[in-house]
């Protein structure tokens, strides 16, 4: 790539997202590829060089715009960081196009029955993600009632940076601190929260971890089980509800629930599509039929079922009920490439994230949990062991079909086995974590780790590696 290659008014994309990281101490830019998992780092000043890509600006508005933030040095290093964005895939040139969404305001809301939330408040949440999500008027909140964290009632970019792009459109993502939410304080408290209440912090905090999908009927409310205190409520009444009391239509959430909308066609197996009335008709059977206690086998036979006879309603309800016996081999590639994709992530954590953050550590603990099946004989007689914690499991299905869970870049033949799975590498897990670091919650609790990081730091990208080739790349945030 030449200068003379590089888009006339360069923006930085929407798959690149920009993260400011304290790492022992030492601030860095991390801008992640959200497609790939590739990243690239930088100085802060060198990502002031290119923060005003926007799009509006040709390359001497960039260096005008650079000078002005006290950033610029030489005309030829602004080129050569555009040249390297540039050809990782990551700068487009003009303004970003704008989709208008249209919310279906009136959709009922339907949360998942007998749950209610109870927050241990210890901050692990706080610590594990590659994103904690502001608005404009959140951020600005927490700058004054923290100015002096990184200096960001002064210096906003400190603090702050787009969720997306270079725009703050999308929302603004916080500094992490060793991967921790710049204000977790150091007793794993919210600063934000003890500062200002409860209500001073970022809406997405205090949704979280529900989830919300629009199936064309209702708003499926569930909950996402990537936190320890999610298993921990389970059975326990007096908890937060999912929605905010008296909600009732998708109108009554609050602006930071991000409502999905589910497609009009539901993929379910290689080519084969059903109508989306289908697939919400379908899900209400599976998720209302009883299950085994152990649902790894009924998941595997479930998705067989799907392939061969597509959603018959006589095929799901005898997978689930009576299973076909579950051989070690329908399950050794998936977590063999579980196993690989944790691997990259630790080899390319390690070389920039402190050995402090949970994320790193979490890494390792999956890939040590995944290459303990690589056995075929281990993993078969983990696949005939009893689950350990079955009303986990339980649960987390019922999480999982409420909230159509499984719909997303895998058709749902594929989706079932990875949830089976995640089941089988969860249980393992547990004892990986109960002998590296027995006082962590994932001791307790190894499935809520599990999803966290699949979803958080792009580990779920495993399942798609069994068909594509392997990337070099290995996060997300
Ligand atoms: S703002 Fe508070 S609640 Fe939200 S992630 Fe940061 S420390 Fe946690």
């Amino acid at each position: 790539v030449s200068e003379r290659a590089l888009p006339h008014h360069p923006r930085l994309a929407e798959r690149a997202l920009a993260r400011r990281h304290v790492i022992d101490g030492k601030e860095q830019v991390v801008i992640h590829d959200s497609r790939t998992g590739n990243l690239v780092r930088m100085e802060p000043r060198v990502w002031a060089l290119i923060a005003s890509a926007d799009g509006s600006r040709d390359l001497d508005g960039l260096i005008l715009a650079a000078a002005r933030r006290g950033a610029l040095r030489r005309r030829s290093e602004l080129v050569t960081v555009l040249e390297e964005l540039h050809r990782a895939g990551l700068l487009e040139g003009g303004i970003a196009p704008r989709i208008p969404v249209t919310p279906s305001a009136d959709r009922p809301l339907e949360p998942l029955a007998g749950f209610s939330l109870t927050c241990d408040a210890s901050g692990a949440c706080c610590a594990v993600y590659g994103t904690v999500r502001f608005s404009s008027l959140e951020a600005a909140r927490a700058r004054v009632l923290l100015p002096d964290l990184l200096d960001g009632g002064a210096n906003p970019e400190r603090v702050f940076l787009p969720t997306a792009g270079v725009g703050e459109d999308e929302g603004l993502a916080v500094t992490l601190v060793d991967n921790r939410c710049a204000y977790l304080g150091e007793s794993g408290r919210c600063r934000v929260h003890e500062l200002g209440g409860e209500h001073a912090k970022p809406e997405g905090c205090r949704i979280y971890p529900a989830t919300f999908v629009d199936d064309g009927e209702v708003v499926r409310v569930s909950v996402g089980v990537e936190c320890a205190c999610v298993l921990e409520s389970v059975g326990k009444t007096g908890g937060a509800p999912l929605v905010p009391a008296g909600a009732r239509a998708r109108r009554d959430l609050g602006p930071a629930a991000r409502v999905v909308v589910l497609a009009e066609s539901i993929v379910i197996h290689r080519d084969t599509v059903v109508t989306r009335g289908d697939y919400v008709a379908w899900s209400r059977l599976v998720e209302a039929l009883g299950w085994p206690e152990d649902p790894v086998p009924s998941l595997v036979s479930l998705a067989r079922a799907i392939g061969r006879a597509g959603l018959a309603e006589a095929g799901s309800r005898a997978a689930i009920a009576s299973p076909e016996p579950l051989r070690a081999d329908a399950l050794l590639p998936w977590i063999e490439a579980l196993a690989e994709r944790a691997q990259a992530r630790v080899q390319s954590a390690s070389s920039w994230r402190s050995a402090r953050d949970r994320s790193l550590l979490a890494s390792r603990w999956i890939e040590a949990a995944a290459r303990s099946l690589l056995d075929r004989r281990a993993l078969q007689a983990s696949l005939d062991a009893p689950p350990p914690d079955p009303a986990a499991e339980a649960f987390t299905r019922r999480a999982f079909f409420h909230g159509h869970q499984g719909l997303g870049q895998l058709p749902l033949a594929e989706a079932l086995v990875d949830r089976a799975v995640r089941f089988v590498v969860a249980r393992a897990l547990g004892s990986v974590v109960a002998r590296e670091c027995p006082s962590d919650a994932a001791a307790r609790h190894p499935l809520a780790l599990l999803e966290a990081m699949l979803r958080g730091h792009g580990l779920s990208a495993y399942a798609h590696e069994l068909r594509l080739p392997a990337s070099a790349s290995s996060e997300d945030p």
